[in-house]
């Protein structure tokens, strides 16, 4: 069915209810396995109709933010959101602690009930006001970099519209660029400090409340981190800075070449070439329609994929002004249809919705008709594995959006991918550091954070820049404050990916079979089980990230 041409019902509450409560009445008179697993189908069957009202509200209010009627829906959904969030625990409590639980684990998965005791131990009656707290915080950050002003040239920005300017091919302007940059943050610091100040010691007392010793454990939970913890985190930071830094140094020297400076400057940051960084060259029609080209060329899968998308219109992506910004994928269960939201603004990022976005959309594509939707409650480092590698998986047909220029493409996306690296790993220590000490001043914060960038990256050179060269750059990265922990999901993802792009370099039928493979596997396995059974190396075993940064060394 076309997206556009989907039944909507509004959600009633009540109803809801009455059905949770009936659930778990019956759950708990549960006489065997087989009839509590019964009425979990059931369930399932219930929570994805929610589901699909869920998404397909918020879709409808995205794509037009002065529509009235899906605007009411989306606020309803703010409001409901929480209490369905709850009627899910209570159901999924009774399911934890069924006698019949083995046999449970053995038809949902063993995951599934590892993540309820994840959850379980994150949240209690008590915390809840510090909980709202915490959100409210989080949106008085958001709304300092959303309502951000920035004058420059005689006209105002916003700072993703600034974004263009910061990466202009003439330097001059680029430089200039990141000075208003640097001093709309210099502008907003304090306030800032004291949001994180706030949250940080917010989320302490959450964790003390839960017996805790600070928040670096129950953020682990918060996470869903069922598979790794804190030491097999250490142990792949320490591989990076071994291996990957030195490498990204030498990437500096060659990118020093390609823009034709002397010195790196922090202003040539995301500049890879001296005529500026490659564009795609058709319309955003002629981008989707490249797009259906090369898919239907990649594999049988991928063709029948992007066929279905294009026949039900499951993408919204032109730009709007009455659109929300940013992009997405998600998914309606009712349909089995992934959905795709994004704004196309004419740079690179347009055929990164094609690559990246359309991996996430392919994962949920192939997973469709597998009867235990529990095997997709995906945890993010495996998510981007999906997406990340689809990246490297198109390459070789990129020549379709950047015509002349994309071997340019190629070498800035590697290049750009591996610089990544030390840069993520950063943000997710900086985060340990912080949350092992919460007593910490914001001054404190941001001498930390200088003397990170000493070990991630030693060639990035501020040119005294007061506010970035005194340890403020974190301020713009909006997941220390929205999940702590996060951000480290996309760099394991990241060199997970580059090992299929190894792969696929020496055979890339054989990697794109393996690929398929931990599509298809979903979350149905542990993390690194999952990793081993396809045949790739866990980022936390010693030696795999040595080993990917020669193979890498040998691409740019
Ligand atoms: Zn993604």
């Amino acid at each position: 069915m076309k997206l556009s041409q989907m039944p909507y019902t509004h959600l009633d509450l009540d109803e809801i209810k009455a059905f949770y409560e009936k659930l778990i009445a019956d759950s708990k008179n549960a006489k065997s396995g087989e009839e509590q697993f019964a009425l979990h189908q059931k369930y399932t069957k219930y929570a994805e109709e929610i589901r699909t009202e869920f998404v397909l509200g918020r879709f409808r209010h995205d794509i037009d933010t002065t529509d009235e009627f899906y605007s009411k829906e989306n606020d309803y959904f703010d409001e409901i959101g929480p209490v369905l969030s709850n009627l899910d625990n209570e159901y999924q409590k009774v399911l934890f602690n069924s006698p019949f639980r083995s046999y449970l684990e053995e038809k949902i998965s063993k995951i599934f009930f590892k993540n309820i005791e994840l959850r379980n131990n994150s949240i209690s009656d008590e915390i809840l006001p510090l909980m709202q707290e915490e959100n409210a915080l989080v949106s008085k950050y958001d709304k300092i970099i959303a309502t951000a002003k920035i004058p420059f040239d005689g006209e105002e920005y916003n700072i993703s519209l600034l974004r263009k300017k910061l990466t202009d091919e003439n330097r001059d302007t680029r430089k200039r660029a990141w000075k208003a940059l640097s001093e709309y943050f210099t502008s907003v610091t304090d306030e800032i400090d004291d949001i994180y100040d706030k949250l940080v010691k917010n989320r302490t007392e959450q964790a003390r409340k839960l017996g805790y010793d600070n928040y670096v454990e129950l953020g682990y939970n918060r996470m869903q981190r069922n598979a790794y913890r804190r030491a097999e985190v250490e142990n792949f930071r320490k591989q990076v800075k071994e291996s990957f830094v030195p490498f990204v140094c030498e990437i500096q020297e060659k990118r020093k070449q390609q823009i034709g400076v002397d010195e790196l400057k922090y202003y040539d940051n995301d500049m890879f070439f001296k005529n500026g960084n490659p564009a795609p060259t058709g319309t955003p029609e002629e981008i989707m329609k490249s797009g259906q080209e090369m898919y239907s060329e990649l594999s049988p899968e991928t063709k029948e994929f992007f066929d279905f998308m294009m026949e039900n219109e499951l993408f919204d992506v032109l730009g709007r002004k009455t659109k929300k910004a940013g992009g997405y994928m998600d998914y309606l269960p009712k349909y089995k249809a992934p959905i795709i939201f994004a704004n196309f603004n004419g740079t690179s990022g347009d055929v990164d919705v094609i690559t990246h976005e359309c991996g996430h959309a392919f994962q949920g594509f192939v997973t469709r008709n597998d009867e235990i939707p529990e095997h997709n409650d995906l945890t993010m480092e495996t998510a981007e594995i999906h997406s990340m590698s689809m990246e490297y998986f198109t390459y070789g047909w990129m020549n379709k959006f950047f015509g002349d220029r994309s071997e340019d493409y190629l070498k800035m996306h590697l290049q750009d991918s591996i610089t990544f690296i030390p840069y993520g790993c950063m943000v997710d220590e900086f985060q340990h550091i912080v949350y092992d000490k919460p007593e910490m001043t914001p001054a404190e914060r941001k001498q930390v954070w200088k003397e990170l960038e000493k070990t991630y990256r030693p060639w990035l050179d501020f040119d005294g820049d007061e506010f970035f060269d005194e340890g403020g750059f974190w301020q713009k990265q909006g997941h220390i404050f929205w999940n702590p922990f996060y951000y480290i999901d996309y760099v394991l993802a990241s060199v997970v990916a580059m090992q299929f792009k190894v792969w696929m370099d020496k055979d890339y039928k054989e990697a794109w079979e393996h690929y398929l493979e931990l599509c298809k596997l979903s979350a149905r396995d542990f993390y690194e089980t999952e990793l081993e059974e396809v045949g790739l190396k866990s980022p936390f075993k010693d030696g795999t990230i040595e080993e990917l940064t020669k193979e890498m060394k040998a691409k740019v």
